[in-house]
């Protein structure tokens, strides 16, 4: 059995980033860059107006002082008007800053007086003006290699003209959950029979990850229908399988993948929950083999299946999100392998929540955070400790 960073590190070594692509911004929603990207023209792009109001030289107005208003500047094409001493154009938000002009009056502080205004506050120079480049200058960088892309990313390149992105290549994945007791949900349950909820679970995660296709199908415990299913399966990136990877005399999916020429890396994980997990590869498929226990499978593809596939679509940083928090209660490890408390992170306190089992779906549910507790390790009640969070 290997430690758990070194199976994390045995799995990252074998994995490359998929080929890089040009997709449209539309379809660019949690991948991840695949080049550095500079700002091509900078935000705003010109002095404009931030309010409706009144473009006006400021050192010319007075508070209950008269200004001629002579021309409108809509948002839009620039009408190339001059404002000089006495004067004022009417002038909408985004609106391009008359020539001469260095405030803007907002509409709510004037007095209309026939073609006049009468301005009711004091104006300085730079009231309500935005300038060119004040929030992005000109080449200063707008997006990392490796950054994910979301939805205020694909604003900013769109604000940069920028109708494609070029990001890393999106993967795609097959489940197969495997167990003779399984019923798919909406079916009827005989006795004995529990409902198959690692599919959907593993679905999930594997959209949270950004994978593009993914093929999910029910296998019982039979080593021909495994096989089939397999070879399936292996016409993705990825093949992540539910279930069968223990010790019992059940538990096939080792001597299947074997039979159809898998290369095993990794087979028990000194981790808990998770132990079973399993990883290798069938020519191009990289497999991953995550014991059935709902929480086990769900701790082992955040700590295994995650970073990979993340690397695969060109992802810079693996690691889940992590925040300090205050422990409710102290935690001791007295086994031998780290353990991933589920617990429960609100306003910055961590309280394990549920019963700390690799069946308990309820508890985990019921938790939004997970605390890895090292071999050995005591830990105190409001000790401030950092926990990973998994809805990123
Ligand atoms: P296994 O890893 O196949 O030995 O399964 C371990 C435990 O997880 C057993 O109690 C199974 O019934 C349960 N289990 C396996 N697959 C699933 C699944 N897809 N959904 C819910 N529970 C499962
Ligand atoms: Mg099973």
């Amino acid at each position: 059995m290997i430690s758990e960073e070194q199976a994390r590190a045995r799995i990252l070594e074998k994995i490359s980033p998929l080929g890089k692509q040009a997709v449209p911004l539309a379809g660019a929603l949690d991948c991840f860059a695949a080049e550095d990207y500079f700002a091509r023209l900078p935000l705003p792009a010109f002095d404009n107006s931030a309010m409706d109001g009144y473009a006006v030289v400021a050192s010319s107005c007075k508070k209950g002082g008269l200004l001629r208003v002579i021309g409108e500047q809509p948002a839009g094409p620039d009408r190339k008007l001059r404002v000089s001493v006495g004067e004022a154009v009417r002038i909408f938000t985004g609106a391009t800053l008359p020539q001469g002009a260095d405030a803007i009056v907002m509409q709510e502080d004037v007095t209309p007086h026939g073609t006049d205004i009468r301005v009711n506050v004091d104006v300085d120079a730079g009231d309500f003006v935005r300038r060119r480049g004040c929030d992005l200058a000109e080449g200063q960088m707008i997006l990392a290699k490796g950054e994910r892309i979301r939805a205020s990313t694909v604003a900013l390149l769109a604000s940069q003209g920028l109708a494609d992105v070029i990001v890393g290549g999106k993967a795609t994945a097959a489940v197969i959950s495997t167990g003779d007791e399984l019923v798919k949900p909406g079916e009827e349950l005989q006795s004995g029979q529990i409902y198959d909820s690692n599919s959907v679970l593993l679905n999930a995660l594997l959209l949270r990850c950004g994978v593009s296709a993914i093929a999910v199908e029910h296998c019982p415990d039979n080593r021909q229908s495994l096989a089939e299913a397999i070879k399936r399966g292996i016409k993705n990136h990825v093949l992540v399988i539910s279930g069968g990877v223990s010790v019992g005399e059940h538990d096939l999916v080792k001597e299947a993948l074997c039979e159809l020429g898998a290369k095993i890396e990794i087979w028990r994980v000194a981790v808990k929950p998770g132990k079973p997990f399993l990883f290798g590869n069938i020519a191009e498929c990289f497999v991953f083999g995550l014991p059935g226990n709902p929480v086990s499978a769900f701790v082992t593809f955040l700590q295994f299946v995650r970073p990979a596939i993340l690397r695969m679509m060109g992802a810079m940083n693996l690691d889940l999100p992590q925040v300090p928090a205050k422990l409710a209660v102290g935690l001791t490890n007295d086994g031998d392998r780290p353990h991933y408390i589920r617990g429960r992170l609100k306003h910055e306190k961590f309280t394990p929540i549920g019963r700390q089992e690799s069946h308990a779906l309820f508890g985990l549910s019921q938790a939004n955070a997970l605390l890895r507790v090292a071999v050995g390790q005591s830990l105190e009640a409001d000790e401030i400790v950092n926990v990973q969070i998994w809805d990123w």
